[in-house]
C-alpha cells in the first residue's frame, strides 16, 4: 500500500467514554469481522481486560475502508491501555501512529484522563479529531462539551464529530474524517535499509513472544533474519502478519505499515519496548529515539496463605513476568509470612492485575502486605539505598536523611465536592498547585507524596465525591522529609508485615488508627494481647484486647453431634486464613484493612 493511502492512529478517552465500544463499530462497519464473529470489546482479549473494561497491552487492529473519494484506504488503530499506571506504555505506543480521535462522552465532558492521554497525543505530534460519543442520550449537550474542550484543552472543536458508538449514529462520518483530518505516514523510503520501531511484545502459549511493529523504512519478511539494535539480539523472522483482527500472515510489511513478527524470541524480558528493528545484513545506520523501561514504582509482598503453596506460586509468578517486563520480583522471607515475594508495580492497578491473575488462573490464595513506594535513603557515610521494602530499614543513627517520591496530581471535580477533595488532599499532605474552574467543574492541581496515594486515595476520592470525581497523576521528582519507619507489636512480638514508613506528624494518628482497627479485626484469644505502634523503640500507641475462652462448641450443650461438628469445621477453616504471631492468630484480612485510613 502507498503511504498516501495509510492512516495510522489511536483513540484516546477518559474510561468508560466509549474507546471500545467506538473501535468495535469501526471493525463492525467495515466488515473486518464478520458479523457473526463479533463480540463486544474485540480488542479487549485478556478475560482481566474484558472484566474491568480496561486495555493492558497495546493492541492494533488493521481496517481496509472504501473512502467517498473512490479509493481503498488502509487504517491501522492502536489501542492503548488508558489506566494511569501505564501511562507509560501509552506514550510509546503513541509514538507509532500520526494521529488521534479524542473521545469525550457528551454527557460528561473533559475528565482527568481526557486530559493526560490528549496531552500524551499532542506530545506525539498528533493531529486530532475530537469525537463527541452518546448523543443518544437525553442528558448529552454536545455544544457544551465542544466549548469545553475548546477552553481547557486550547484545541479547535467547531468541527467535532457528533456520535452514537452504540447505535452507529455517526459512523460514516468518523471513518471519513479519520482520512480527511488525519494525516498519512510521512517520509518512508521501501528501498532504505529496514528501521521499524518495536512498538509493545507479548506473549503468547503457541507462538511464543509476539511483537508489534511499524515500520519507518525499509521492507520486512518472513526469512528475514534480524537484529534488534538495543539489545543485540537476532532472530529469523518465521512470521508476518496483521491483525484483523485476527492474526492473518501477509507477504511483506512496508514503510508506514503496522503488523506483528514472530519470530521464535522466548521472552518478552528478551524484547525492549521502544527498540529498533533491522536487518542484520543491511542494517540501518541509526536506530530510532529509544524509550527509558518503565521501572515498578509500588511494591508490596505477596505471601501464599498455605505455605504449601509457595513451589506453585514462584511458577505462577516466573509465567506472568515472561509477559511483562515492568513487573518484578524477588523472594522474601517475612518472620510472620514465612516465604513469599518482594513484587514491583507501575501502580495500584497493576498490582492488582497481578494478584487477581495469580490467585485465579493458579487457584493460590495470597496474603497482600502493605504497598510501599521506594524511598532514598540517605546515609552519614554517605552511601544511598533504594529501599523497597521496610522490612530492611537500617538503622535510624546510621541515616542522614530520607526521600520521597512525589506526584503531580490533577484531579477533575464539580464544584459541590471540591470542599472535600481539597481537604482529601491537605489531610495527605499536598501542597496545591492550581486550581482552575471550567463550566461548573474545578480542576485542582496538588503536588503529593505518593506514599499517601498508593494506598487508598483513589477509593477515598471516589467516596468522598460519589464517584464524580476524575484523577490522574504523574510522578514528579524525590522529596526530603521526616519520614519514619513505624512497627506493629502484637503481643510485644513485631509484625514485620504491618511495619510501614510514614510522615513523623502523621505517625501517632496513624498509629492509633492502625491499633484499634487490629483490636477489632484479630479474634479475642485464651489470654490479653498488647496491641503496640512503635517507633524505634518509642510506643506511640496502644490497645489492648481482652481474653476470652475460646472454646466455640462449649456452648452447643453436648447434644446436637452435626451441629458440633460443623462449628469446628468452621473453627479450622476459618484457621487457614490465619497466620500466627508467636501465640496470636492474625486473619488475612488484617493486613489490608489494618492499612485503610479513614
Ligand atoms: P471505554 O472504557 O472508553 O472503552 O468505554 P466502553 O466502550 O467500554 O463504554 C463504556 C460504557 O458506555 C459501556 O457500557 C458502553 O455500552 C456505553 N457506551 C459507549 N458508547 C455509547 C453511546 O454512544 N451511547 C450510550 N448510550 N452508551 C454508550
Ligand atoms: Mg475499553
Amino acid at each position: 500500500t502507498p503511504q498516501s493511502r495509510i492512516r495510522n492512529f489511536s483513540i484516546v478517552a477518559h474510561i468508560d467514554h466509549g474507546k471500545s465500544t467506538l473501535a468495535d463499530r469501526l471493525i463492525q462497519l467495515t466488515g473486518t469481522v464478520a458479523e457473526r464473529d463479533m463480540k463486544e470489546q474485540m480488542l479487549d482479549a485478556m478475560d482481566i481486560e474484558r472484566e474491568r473494561g480496561i486495555t493492558i497491552k497495546a493492541n492494533t487492529v488493521r481496517i481496509d475502508y472504501p473512502a467517498k473519494d473512490g479509493h481503498t484506504y488502509v487504517l491501522n488503530l492502536i489501542d492503548t491501555p488508558g489506566h494511569v499506571d501505564f501511562a507509560y506504555e501509552v506514550s510509546r505506543s503513541m509514538r507509532a501512529v500520526e494521529g488521534s480521535l479524542l473521545v469525550v462522552d457528551a454527557t460528561q465532558g473533559v475528565e482527568a484522563q481526557t486530559l493526560a492521554n490528549v496531552y500524551t497525543a499532542i506530545e506525539a505530534d498528533h493531529e486530532i479529531v475530537p469525537v463527541l460519543n452518546k448523543i443518544d442520550l437525553p442528558a448529552s449537550d454536545p455544544e457544551r462539551v465542544k466549548t469545553q474542550i475548546e477552553d481547557v484543552i486550547g484545541i479547535d472543536a467547531s468541527e467535532a464529530v457528533e456520535i452514537s458508538a452504540k447505535t452507529g449514529l455517526g459512523i460514516p462520518d468518523v471513518l471519513e474524517a479519520i482520512v480527511k483530518r488525519l494525516p498519512p505516514p510521512h517520509g518512508g523510503d521501501p528501498d532504505a535499509p529496514l528501521k521499524a520501531m518495536l512498538v509493545d511484545s507479548k506473549y503468547d502459549q503457541y507462538l511464543g513472544v509476539i511483537c508489534i511493529v511499524r515500520i519507518v523504512d525499509g521492507t520486512l519478511k518472513k526469512g528475514d533474519r534480524i537484529r534488534m539494535m538495543k539489545t543485540g539480539g537476532t532472530y529469523d523472522v518465521d512470521d508476518v502478519g496483521i491483525y484483523r483482527p485476527a492474526m492473518t500472515g501477509v507477504d511483506s510489511l512496508g514503510p508506514g505499515e503496522i503488523g506483528y513478527l514472530n519470530a521464535s524470541i522466548k521472552q518478552v524480558r528478551d524484547t525492549r519496548v521502544g527498540d529498533t528493528i533491522t536487518h542484520e545484513r543491511k542494517p540501518c545506520d541509526k536506530a530510532l529515539p529509544g524509550f527509558k523501561p518503565s521501572i515498578p514504582v509500588v511494591f508490596c509482598g505477596l505471601f501464599p496463605v498455605d505455605t504449601s503453596d509457595f513451589e506453585d506460586m514462584r511458577d505462577a509468578i516466573e509465567k506472568l513476568a515472561l509477559n511483562d517486563a515492568s513487573f518484578s520480583f524477588e523472594m522474601e522471607t517475612s518472620a510472620a509470612l514465612g516465604f513469599g515475594f518482594r513484587c514491583g508495580f507501575l501502580g495500584l492497578l497493576h498490582l492488582e492485575v497481578i494478584r487477581d491473575r495469580i490467585e485465579r488462573e493458579y487457584n493460590i490464595e495470597l496474603i497482600t502486605t502493605a504497598p510501599s513506594v521506594v524511598y532514598h535513603v540517605h546515609m552519614r557515610d554517605g552511601s544511598q539505598h533504594d529501599l523497597h521494602n521496610p522490612a530492611d530499614m537500617p538503622d535510624m543513627s546510621k541515616i542522614s536523611h530520607i526521600e520521597e517520591p512525589r506526584i503531580k496530581a490533577t484531579i477533575l471535580v464539580p464544584d459541590d465536592y471540591l470542599g472535600d477533595v481539597l481537604k482529601l488532599c491537605q489531610d495527605r499532605r499536598g501542597l496545591q498547585m492550581d486550581l482552575t474552574y471550567v463550566g461548573g467543574r474545578a480542576m485542582a492541581v496538588y503536588d503529593l507524596p505518593l506514599n499517601e496515594v498508593v494506598f487508598d486515595f483513589y477509593d477515598r476520592l471516589k467516596s468522598v465525591t460519589k464517584g464524580y470525581a476524575s484523577f490522574d497523576y504523574e510522578i514528579t521528582g524525590y522529596r526530603e522529609d521526616n519520614l519514619v519507619k513505624m512497627q506493629v507489636l502484637v503481643n510485644d512480638e513485631p509484625v514485620d508485615a504491618l511495619s510501614m514508613m510514614v510522615h513523623r506528624d502523621r505517625a501517632e494518628m496513624r498509629g492509633r488508627a492502625m491499633c484499634a482497627k487490629l483490636k477489632d479485626l484479630i479474634p479475642r484469644q485464651m489470654f490479653k494481647i498488647p496491641i503496640q505502634a512503635a517507633i524505634g523503640g518509642k510506643v506511640i500507641a496502644r490497645e489492648t484486647l481482652s481474653a476470652m475462652r475460646k472454646d466455640v462448641t462449649a456452648k452447643c450443650y453436648g447434644g446436637d453431634a452435626t451441629r458440633k461438628k460443623k462449628l469446628l469445621e468452621k473453627q479450622k477453616a476459618g484457621k487457614k486464613k490465619m497466620r500466627q504471631f508467636g501465640k496470636v492468630d492474625i486473619p488475612q484480612e488484617a493486613f489490608i484493612s489494618a492499612l485503610k485510613m479513614d
